[in-house]
């Protein structure tokens, strides 16, 4: 398991659902993510915004963060 620690972005992108097109990198404000071997990698996943841009933008429906749902809006905590 990797450790979270104070703002450390968890980004999986779905191996399986991916297919390289390059939107994310088109559209994320921050270059977080490049495209190697037909496949987005969240390269510089600590400076994202967490704005969710990329999971709107993404036709495959590729890619979650922690903390944000499907339409890339934050998830409302509900502990505190
Ligand atoms: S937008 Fe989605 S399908 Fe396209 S490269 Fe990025 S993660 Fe993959
Ligand atoms: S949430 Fe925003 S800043 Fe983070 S990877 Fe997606 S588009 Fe880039």
């Amino acid at each position: 398991m990797e450790t979270i620690g104070i703002k450390q972005t968890q980004i999986t992108i779905l191996d399986n659902a991916c297919v390289g097109c390059g939107e994310c990198v088109k559209y994320c404000p921050m270059s977080v993510f490049a495209v190697v071997n037909r496949k987005a990698l969240p390269v510089e996943q600590d400076i994202c915004l967490e704005c969710g841009t990329c999971i709107r933008n993404c036709p495959e429906k590729a890619i979650r963060i922690a903390g944000l749902d499907e339409q890339g809006i934050l998830i409302k905590e509900t502990t505190h």
